[in-house]
């Protein structure tokens, strides 16, 4: 045995997304051995960025919000020197688009920072939104929530919890909608309620300064995706990227490698899975895929995403990100690039399966012109790039619960990470850094057991 947290031969974590990286980088903290395999150009995921040659700004693979309240994020950007690089208001504050026939409108949610329910009526009051009772009716479904009240029903959906809650109208339109469709990528009527509540309750536990919305001021890969990689690096990991897995090697029901190309088996004392379900289910092959635990993968269903970066004749001022209401796409962002230009850019922002998102690239950037004509008439749309994510988001609705999996499996020394295991929370890059802490957690305890 070395030194080495127990293991001669290092730890191999497969995928270099928020779980993945979040799991070799606390393992690397704690003296073990690791490899992490990426099998694409970039570290990050999902939550990655790429270079667009045309104009050498380095653009997300679609914008990114986190919440406050995410403490295992927040810990990660802590450690590798980014904490400052995403802004968070002080306290909840959403400014709106709200389309009125052929123009929009602005309005503003802002939640005074402290203060429990009245500041918090406070700021709904000075909202021009919903009318004054769906307003108090809102606050008194948000604290419904947040206490707890009349609760555990793992079956009821956003929308069945809307109804429960006697929920209308804008209050929907304006608030639960824009805020579910954020956390869960799904239509209301698919969404699971208990995950949105879980989100809530964690943002609203202490004021609604948890539920303040942090944007990115770097790109994301730049941001923490390459920090990240490097720290692993600097402590003495391997990070690999461009090397796919192929498979897993187990003997005896223990796994004890990991084939990458050419049929090469990397030895390995144990594996974290931090691959998407369709990956994960391609790497077990027949064999192992037949095994029970394995066979609900299939059923996680993933959620798309779409983004239209437009380049746009003159600079747009606004605020980071607004929300946007009555129109095909959910959000407008003004992406922070690094790069000269930057302020004639916007991106629009639409998911989950019944929107624009799951339609063809030419629908998509048609609806993005017309978006922009209403919300930034006076300027001229120069260039749009459509990027769209298939599977932006895994097993958020009610029905997949039940078969989403836990960090342990019963091959001895595999684990598994990702935003689709059993965390408790949506998937969302919170939920998968927490999965992959649970994931380097378990390895710890696994090492533990065998030296
Ligand atoms: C456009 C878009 C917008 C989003 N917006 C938000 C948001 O605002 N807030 C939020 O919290 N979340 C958001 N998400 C979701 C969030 O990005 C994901 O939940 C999170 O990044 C998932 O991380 P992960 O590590 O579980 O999976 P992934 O990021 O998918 O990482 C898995 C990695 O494994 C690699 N891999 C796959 N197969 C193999 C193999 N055989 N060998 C080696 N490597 C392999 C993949 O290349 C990938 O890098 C968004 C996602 C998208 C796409």
């Amino acid at each position: 045995m070395s030194e080495l947290g127990g293991f001669e031969k290092p730890v191999i974590i497969v995928g270099g997304g928020a779980a993945g990286l979040s799991a070799a980088l606390r393992l690397a903290e704690s003296g073990v051995k690791v490899t992490l395999l990426e099998a694409g150009r970039f570290f990050g995921g999902r939550a990655r960025s790429f270079k667009h040659s045309p104009t050498g700004m380095e653009l997300d693979w679609g914008p990114h919000l986190f919440m406050a309240a995410n403490p295992a994020l927040r810990s990660l950007l802590e450690r590798v020197g980014a904490a400052d690089d995403i802004f968070f208001s002080p306290s909840l504050e959403v400014s709106y688009r709200i389309r009125e026939s052929e123009s929009t409108r602005r309005t503003q949610l802002s939640f005074p920072e402290g203060g429990g329910v009245f500041a918090q009526l406070q700021g709904l009051l000075k909202w021009h939104g919903p009318r004054f009772l769906e307003k108090i009716n809102l606050l008194r479904g948000l604290s419904k929530i947040v206490s707890k009240s009349g609760d555990k029903n793992p079956d009821e959906s956003m929308s069945d919890m809307l109804e429960n809650l006697g929920q209308k109208d804008e209050a929907v339109r304006w608030f639960w909608e824009p805020f579910a469709r954020a956390v869960l990528n799904l239509p209301l009527e698919l969404g699971s309620a208990e995950l949105f509540k879980a989100v809530i309750r964690e943002a609203f536990a202490d004021g609604p300064k948890g539920a303040a919305l942090g944007v990115p001021m770097k790109a994301l890969g730049t941001l923490w995706a390459n920090r990240a990689a490097q720290r692993i690096r600097r402590l003495g990991g391997e990070v690999r990227l461009q090397q796919p897995a192929v498979g897993f090697e187990v003997n005896d029901s223990k796994i004890t490698g990991v084939m990458v190309r050419e049929r090469e088996t990397l030895p390995a004392a144990a594996v974290i899975s931090a691959v998407p379900p369709d990956a994960l289910g391609r790497l077990l092959g027949s064999e192992l895929g037949q095994q029970s635990l394995f066979s609900n993968l299939g059923k996680l269903r993933p959620g798309p995403i779409a983004s239209a970066y437009c380049w746009l004749e003159e600079p747009d001022e606004g605020p980071p990100f607004e929300a946007i209401v009555g129109e095909e796409w959910d959000w407008l962002f003004r992406p922070e690039t690094g790069v000269e230009g930057a302020e004639n850019l916007v991106c629009l922002l639409a998911g989950a399966e019944d929107s624009i998102a799951s339609e063809k690239r030419s629908i998509i950037e048609s609806s993005a012109r017309d978006c922009l004509n209403r919300m930034v008439p006076r300027n001229r749309i120069r260039d749009i790039l459509v990027v769209r994510e298939r599977a932006a988001t895994w097993a958020n609705g009610v029905a997949e619960q039940n078969y989403r999996l836990d960090t342990r499996t019963p091959i001895e020394g595999f684990f598994l990470a990702g935003d689709w295991t059993r965390t408790g929370l949506p998937a969302t890059v919170e939920g998968a850094v927490r999965s992959g802490e649970n994931a380097a957690q378990a390895v710890l305890d696994y090492t533990e057991a065998s030296v």
